[in-house]
């Protein structure tokens, strides 16, 4: 089901709206990726990219048992390391990434993880998103990642039109002040893996429903649909006219995924 995104931005009052509303739903949200360093994310970030974080739960016991630390895994055996992380995908260019990072550590950084932006950016295989999960959920610093969920989400509520992750990170940071930056990232991503799901947003369950200016749009997109169809003439849904109550709900050809530039290094 294609779902067009709203093409204006809510108001600052209902941004803040939509922010209580996403607060009270998913207090203290935090990372689902278990690590116990900031070496381990790092790392657990860099594996996590196209890849759902269960699976990479499933996969770093094995890999920091063997190369637990930089140092170790500078020195490993790239071959080895696409074996223990082949079930998270794109694992030739994630192993190559992560052993020129560990060795980044070492060589630049005496093997402990930078706190500060310019310096994580510079590992190889660390682009401003990897570093921005790491400062904001390592060393609790205002960061706002965007990652697919994000991105999504924050266009079906209006908080931005942008078509870069670049442009969502500006736009909904600017709704909010910088201590609330990196638990908003938290707050979108449960969100969209919960309930504002990609294919098949559920708004009928969604405690964003009376704000969000995307309802309208996702009740008009599922009419059309062949289920849609017969739904509507059994008298089981209503499909609504366009416009939502936040007035902001006419659909527009901002793109579905984040445009990436050719110098990000997240994947
Ligand atoms: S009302 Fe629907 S489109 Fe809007 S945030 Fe909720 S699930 Fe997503």
């Amino acid at each position: 089901m294609q779902i067009p995104f709203p093409k204006k931005k809510v108001t600052r009052s209902i941004a803040a709206k939509e922010f209580e509303i996403l607060e009270h739903a998913y207090p203290g949200a935090q990372t689902e990726l278990q690590y116990s360093n900031p070496f381990e994310l790092l790392i657990a970030v860099i594996l996590s990219a196209q890849c759902t974080d269960a699976r990479v739960n499933m996969t770093t016991p094995a890999l920091f048992a063997k190369y637990p630390g930089a140092e170790e895994l500078s020195k490993a055996d790239r071959l080895d390391v696409e074996r223990i992380i082949k079930s998270c995908g794109f694992y030739r260019m994630k192993a190559k990434n992560i052993v020129a990072t560990a060795r980044d550590l070492v060589e630049k950084h005496a093997g402990i993880v930078p706190d500060d932006r310019v310096a994580l950016e510079s590992l190889a295989g660390v682009g401003r998103k990897t570093a921005s999960v790491v400062l904001s959920v390592v060393f609790e610093k205002a960061a706002f990642a965007v990652d697919t969920h994000v991105f999504r989400v924050a266009h079906r509520l209006g908080l931005t039109l942008g078509k870069s992750e670049r442009d969502v990170e500006r736009d909904v940071t600017g709704f909010l002040p910088p201590e609330k930056w990196r638990h908003a990232h938290h707050w979108l991503i449960l969100h969209g893996r919960a309930i504002c799901k990609a294919p098949t947003p559920r708004c009928d369950i969604c405690p964003l429903q009376g704000i969000c200016p995307s309802r309208g749009i996702v009740e008009q997109a599922f009419a059309k649909t062949a289920k849609g169809r017969r739904q509507v003439r059994a008298g089981e849904v209503v499909a609504r006219p366009r416009q939502s109550s936040a007035k902001a709900s006419t659909p527009s050809s901002v793109p579905r995924s984040p445009r990436r530039s050719k110098a990000s290094k997240d994947s």
